[in-house]
């Protein structure tokens, strides 16, 4: 079993910076509106700037529709048919401060005798989750599903004190997108229980269109494969070799690392309040891009100072977002590629000192906009 919970948005950019370093034209914020197929044969897609509301047209002669929950939605504004549609799963975490200080994910059996876990994360723990049917994509976490979560945690530990609301520090809410086949209904509870999480691709040769319905994080390489087949099949050549899309870099160039980390002391200047050292946070998330990062350190110690008290997230790591990361709005930096929205409370970021430098650094003159763009002010 595969637990992305600490670091899947981490994960997931990952690939897509990888993608990019190969020469993939990779954007966000844009909203694929509509696509209609020409005289031609072609796909033409309506695309939309949801910053500035530009539109805009692509053309292809394939579509792959990955839009996770809204695959259904967009091939019928495409008039589409498919032989899969999507049902939804709500699940809900709650980040809770640290529970135990057993570093391994605690696995139960929640009331309703489905998986339930507390998963370590850094000083904090997560807890979930719920699987709730419901029938939008859009849901948010109710008063139900913080008390399932935490009166199943408490059932299940022996907490020197009961975790309740005031404890929660951040929550996470999503659907997972469920496949079953359109005329299905699925109306009756053990068939939903019973469902699979495994995806489906369904293609239509004729007008060559793909949709990928449901699956899980951890089979998206074998999900692109998948996809790369079909593609060459619809007569698209792809002139890629396999490229590498996971895993440590060469050896030589860890330890060279591991010498420069060894040289400089940097694991003597791990914060007090920091849930693993320096040398291996860094290597975790930015690979063979963490030389780099220790030139900044040497320029500039005061680079190794946590952006906000008692988070992971040193100052140079800005550096690396500002160049590399895509991040648009505050909230892509917080919740989506530091993860600091997660482990400290809204209240605390809005009040840190580090959270405003970071903003003007990362946004220049368009600071105090996307400021208050994320905390409303
Ligand atoms: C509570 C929960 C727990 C989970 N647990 C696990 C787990 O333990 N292990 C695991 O492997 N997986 C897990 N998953 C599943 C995992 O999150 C999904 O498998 C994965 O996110 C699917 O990736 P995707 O790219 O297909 O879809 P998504 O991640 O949903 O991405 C679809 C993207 O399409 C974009 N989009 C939608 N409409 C449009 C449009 N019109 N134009 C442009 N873009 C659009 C969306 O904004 C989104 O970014 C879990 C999911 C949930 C909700």
């Amino acid at each position: 079993m595969h637990f992305l919970y600490d670091n899947d948005a981490r994960f997931v950019f990952n690939f897509i910076r990888s993608a990019i370093n190969y020469n993939c034209n990779a954007v966000n914020y844009v909203e694929s509106l509509r696509s209609v197929r020409n005289t031609q044969g072609e796909w033409q897609t309506q695309l939309r700037n949801t910053r500035n509301g530009e539109t805009f047209e692509v053309r292809s002669t394939v579509i792959i529709n990955a839009c996770g929950p809204y695959v259904d939605q967009q091939n019928k504004i495409s008039e589409l048919t498919t032989e899969h549609r999507h049902v939804f799963s709500k699940g809900i975490h709650l980040i809770v401060p640290r529970i135990t200080k057993n570093e391994r994910v605690l696995t139960f059996f929640a009331d309703d005798g489905r998986l339930f876990f507390a998963i370590p994360m850094g000083n904090r723990t997560m807890v979930g989750t719920t699987d709730n049917r419901v029938s939008t994509p859009e849901t948010e976490v109710t008063t139900e599903d913080r008390h399932f979560v935490l009166d199943n945690i408490n059932k299940r530990l022996n907490l020197a004190k009961p975790l309740t609301e005031v404890d929660i520090i951040s929550e996470r809410c999503g659907v997972r997108p469920l496949v079953i086949k359109t005329g299905d209904q699925n109306n009756k509870n053990e068939e939903w229980i019973k469902l699979s999480r495994k995806h489906a691709v369904d293609v239509d040769w004729e007008r060559k269109h793909i949709s990928i319905f449901g699956g899980k994080l951890t089979d998206c390489l074998n999900v692109g494969e998948e996809i790369c087949e079909v593609v060459q099949q619809l007569g698209t050549h792809l002139p890629y070799p396999k490229r590498k899309w996971y895993g440590e870099p060469h050896e030589a160039i860890r330890d060279e690392y591991l010498h420069q980390v060894h040289l400089m002391g940097l694991d003597e200047l791990t914060s007090a309040g920091a849930s693993e050292v320096l040398s291996k946070r860094l290597w975790r998330r930015y690979g063979a891009q963490a030389i780099g990062l220790l030139e900044n350190i040497r320029e500039n110690p005061d680079m190794v100072e946590p952006l906000i008290e008692g988070s992971d997230y040193i100052r140079c790591e800005l550096t690396q977002a500002t160049r590399r990361e895509m991040i648009v709005t505050l909230e892509d930096f917080l919740r989506r590629r530091s993860k600091l929205a997660l482990v400290a409370r809204h209240e605390d970021l809005k009040n840190s000192q580090g959270i405003k430098d970071a903003c003007e650094i990362l946004f220049g003159e368009d600071a105090p906009e996307r400021w208050s763009e994320y905390f409303g002010e």
